[in-house]
């Protein structure tokens, strides 16, 4: 079975995970440091929080940014649950709002109509690798006086109008779970343009201790003192995938352009096959395509998703609107809010795509699924 997704592991990388198995460090240590500075580096020069995984980045981030019970988090359907389940559990009413019909990203407009005052996030996803328009979220955001989140667990290393993700929003976070573009086993970050943001989330990230001399309210107690002024969880990186991720953070531009490869030859042989519809990039957009979700017309999905899994390719669906969980169904939450990101969803199917794809198999791929839909 071709998968639909999958981690590119070189020599470097397993040569340099035994470094730090053979050193002193397992847990948080310089290699944490390290990764955590390249991490900055890629994100806009921003300070950069690791974190175990990127729904622990979320959390990290929603904290951050001071979500609590009261507060309204804005956010789109069209997502892995993490974005919205995790401010939901800090108490906070998710509010979805549609996406645009093209790209399946968080529309402006549609954010614009159901801000309030009690609005805190804007959360939008960089839905397949593809930066939103941060310059309009923004806009609302600064408006009602709330921030905006980039989850950008698709798309590290894209740019929108020639800035990094990571510099596109207030707080941008990371996943590098095996499937998405850069790997360190299951992890994630949090990367923050306003320092105090930077400081509760690493705080956050680390049981809540503090051990700045400036802000201990006991200082002279001694040197191997440190406090705890409001509670935290442990969510550090250690420094075994940090390795794994710094070395991999080395092939991140041939990661993304590979990606965009294989997403060019997708295109050229879909254009113009009927029953298909392939994906949209904006003009002033480079992409770390993550997804190739192209749209199976004519209620013909479900038909191709099985068809393909038989023929041995690896296909997914990404993703069910996220009110659609019965969690959230649970809460009252109905089918229909977002016609446009239902419509997406039914017509939704992701083909394989990871830098190791060969040409050979993308063309067994694209043969296969217009075999499909000619017959
Ligand atoms: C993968 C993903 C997450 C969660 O990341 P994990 O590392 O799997 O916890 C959150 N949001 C989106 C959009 C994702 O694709």
């Amino acid at each position: 079975m071709l998968p639909y997704g999958r981690q590119s592991i070189h020599p470097a990388d397993v040569d340099a995970v035994s470094a730090v198995l053979r050193g002193d460090w397992l847990t948080t240590g310089p290699t944490v440091t390290a990764f955590e500075a390249a991490v900055g580096a890629v994100a806009g020069g921003h300070p950069a929080i690791s974190c175990t995984s990127g729904t622990a980045a979320l959390h990290v981030a929603y904290v951050a940014l001071g979500v609590g019970p009261g507060d309204e988090v804005v956010t789109t359907p069209m997502t892995f649950v993490a974005t919205a389940s995790s401010a939901a559990l800090l108490g906070a009413t998710i509010v979805f709002a549609d996406v645009t019909e093209d790209t399946a990203l968080l529309d402006p407009t549609a954010v614009d109509a159901v801000v309030t005052d009690r609005t805190k996030v804007i959360a939008a996803v960089d839905y397949a690798g593809h930066p939103c328009d941060f310059d309009a979220l923004q806009t609302i955001a600064d408006r009602v006086g709330a921030r905006t989140l980039d989850d950008a667990a698709h798309s590290i290393g894209g740019t929108r109008g020639g800035r990094p993700v990571g510099d596109l929003a207030d707080v941008t976070t990371f996943s590098f779970f095996p499937t998405k573009n850069l790997t360190t086993g299951e992890g994630g970050a949090v990367v923050a343009k306003e320092t105090a943001v930077a400081t509760a989330a690493r705080e956050f990230h680390n049981i809540g201790l503090i051990r700045d001399p400036e802000r201990l309210r006991y200082p002279d107690e001694g040197p191997w003192h440190q406090e705890v002024h409001s509670f935290g969880l442990n969510y550090r990186l250690t420094d075994v995938g940090a390795a794994l991720g710094l070395s991999q953070l080395e092939r991140l531009d041939g990661f993304v352009k590979r990606r965009a490869e294989i997403t060019a030859r997708y295109n050229n042989a879909f254009a113009g096959v009927d029953g298909l519809r392939t994906p949209t990039q904006s003009a002033d957009v480079a992409p770390a395509w993550h997804l190739y979700p192209i749209r199976i017309l004519d209620g013909r999905r479900r038909e191709a998703f099985e068809r393909m899994r038989e023929a041995g390719i690896g296909v997914q669906v990404n993703y069910i609107p996220a009110y659609w969980h019965p969690v959230f169904a649970d809460m009252g939450y109905r089918r229909g809010t977002c016609p446009r990101a239902e419509a997406f969803y039914a017509e939704e199917l992701s083909l394989p795509l990871y830098p190791s794809l060969t040409d050979g198999d993308v063309d067994r791929v694209i043969e296969t699924l217009v075999g499909i839909i000619a017959s």
